[in-house]
């Protein structure tokens, strides 16, 4: 079958969940037989989202080829299972140094460079490279940002040429919000309208819409909308408040939006109805956990949750596959010192010490290592957390005072972690931390080969400093094993407190490689231990 080519734009306001939607609607055609994958074009200047501080755009998610993307990656992985890549996700930036690396090469042959047509042909280029690698059925291309913005028009002129070109082989959703006036006790369908006839002066007609919506919108007004906007009235569907967002499949299909977009996209159609067994078996567990499982995520970003997505939306597939209801505390590294530790962390069953950069918060994680490794609370550090575990073990157990990593102080007297020599010489920021999916060879009989069941796993990396090889005996010696390592490099990849229940430290991310139909296995067992834990205590 030919390539169809599925673009999703927003209007009225940011964060209404194009992503969930994109991700639910690949879900859907997954489980109807179709190969696809969904891509996201960000109206933003940076090359990547690598040099952006989590707070300004959530967390910085990384593909297993090793580039930095949008958070909408993980929820695009974290859906469809697919793994993605550099080029499922561009930003105005990489469009323009593009343009500009071929201009400067001459490809231009004298031309006046110009947003139209240069820009947005590479923005096609762009939109078109997955489909033309023959691996996909559908490309599902989420626009950023807001339809009216300026920096989305040559997006959405590039979209307006494709739906042109491509006839029959594209479509628009168009995702909308509409509003509930609480003092005139009514939803309001204006904003829609102002927001489709933008997008229709851009010379775009959307196909299908979406009205996001925190109260049931009734069907005559589904219709009006449908009959000011010239789009068919079964193609106006509301996205409501869902108690989880992986609920948003089930609730779209309930509305037919994937045979719609078989539909009208005149795909040949593979199976009248998705299959979606293993996904509802997640959903049932989900709801219907009642215990608790209580994890403590330590981190210097807690005031916005997104800056730890794949961290929570892991432990939340941990905890759903274990049975129990996730209970995630956020706590702040900076408020954390010796005087509140043991109130702050004594109820929890697990703590997740959350990966980072710079100073700022350090000395909390420190301390929040020492009070779980003293009173054998199950501890899982993620790459600066990992770091973390290996400085407070050299300064407490060792007795290497000061210890440190040089990210944190460049004179400290034991450089536990350091930079490779490979990376002293990098001055630019963007894209140089080693990134992606390495392999990495277990030990066996550790907790990661045992959780893994595999003595060789493959996990992603983002991350400049490494443990110090100088030291890795006195480490062992005192009771901190290096049990994973890279392969080729030697490299110290898991650390590991094996007179401990649960004590590990990777310097992998593992929660970008976990998945609702495939869980991570350390992050399973990591919760098990979690829930043992929990039951022993209860049982004192
Ligand atoms: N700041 C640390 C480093 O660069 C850890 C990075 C991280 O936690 N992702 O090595």
């Amino acid at each position: 079958m030919e390539t169809k080519y599925i673009f999703v734009t927003g209007g009225v306001v940011s964060s209404l969940g194009k992503g969930i939607i994109s991700s639910s609607l690949a879900r859907l055609l997954l489980a109807r037989g179709y190969r696809v994958t969904v891509q996201k074009f960000d109206p933003y200047i940076n090359i990547d989202p690598g040099t952006l501080n989590p707070y300004e755009h959530g967390e910085c998610y990384v593909t297993v080829d090793g580039h930095e993307a949008d958070l909408d990656l993980g929820h695009y992985e974290r859906f469809t299972n697919i793994a993605t890549t550099r080029a499922n996700n561009v930003t105005t930036g990489r469009i323009y140094q593009s343009v500009i690396d071929k201009e400067r090469r001459g490809d231009y042959l004298g031309k006046t460079v110009q947003i139209i047509p240069h820009i947005t042909d590479e923005i096609k280029r762009n939109v078109k490279a997955l489909g033309n690698t023959g691996e996909y059925d559908f490309v599902i291309t989420e626009i950023g940002g807001t339809v009216g913005d300026i920096e989305s028009t040559p997006f959405l002129e590039a979209v307006r040429q494709l739906k042109w070109e491509l006839g029959r082989n594209a479509l628009c959703i168009h995702l909308t919000y509409v509003p509930y006036l609480k003092a005139a006790q009514e939803l309001k369908t204006k904003p829609t309208q102002h927001s489709v006839k933008m997008l229709q002066s851009v010379g775009i007609q959307p196909d299908i819409l979406v009205l996001r919506t925190e109260k049931e919108i009734p069907a005559g007004m589904l219709r009006k909308v449908a009959q000011f906007c010239n789009v068919a009235p079964q193609a106006v569907i509301q996205s409501l408040n869902a108690p989880t967002i992986y609920q948003v499949p089930l609730m779209m299909h309930a509305q037919k939006l994937d045979d719609m977009v078989i539909e009208m996209t005149n795909s040949e159609v593979r199976t009248e109805k998705p299959d979606l067994d293993a996904w509802n078996l997640f959903l049932e567990k989900l709801s219907s956990a009642e215990k608790l499982v209580t994890i403590g995520l330590v981190g210097k970003y807690v005031e916005l949750q997104d800056a730890y997505k794949s961290i929570s939306e892991a432990l939340l597939q941990a905890a759903t596959y274990c049975d129990r209801k996730l209970d995630l505390r956020y706590i702040h590294s900076e408020k954390l010192d010796e005087s509140n530790v043991s109130e702050k962390l004594s109820g929890l069953d697990g703590v997740i010490i959350a990966p980072g950069f710079g100073q700022r918060g350090i000395e909390g994680k420190f301390t929040a290592l020492r009070y779980c490794r003293q009173n054998d609370i199950p501890t899982f550090g993620i790459c600066l957390g990992m770091q973390c575990m290996v400085i407070e073990f050299a300064r407490n157990v060792l007795g290497m005072e000061n210890a440190n990593s040089t990210e944190m102080d460049h004179n400290t007297p034991y450089n536990v972690i350091d930079l490779m020599d490979e990376q002293k010489s990098i001055s630019n920021l963007g894209g140089t931390m080693r990134l992606g999916a390495y392999e990495c060879r277990l030990r066996p009989g550790s907790i990661p080969a045992v959780a893994y069941g595999s003595e060789t796993v493959r996990e992603r990396h983002r991350h400049r400093f490494e443990f110090n090889h100088e030291f890795r005996q006195r480490f062992e010696q005192a009771g901190m094993e290096c049990v994973g390592e890279n392969p080729q490099t030697g490299l110290v990849e898991v650390v590991q407190i094996p007179s401990l229940r649960w004590f590990v430290g990777t310097q992998y991310h593992p929660e970008y490689q976990s998945t609702v139909l495939n869980p991570n296995p350390l992050f399973i067992s990591f919760v098990k231990a979690a829930i043992e834990y929990g039951a022993e205590r209860e049982n004192d």
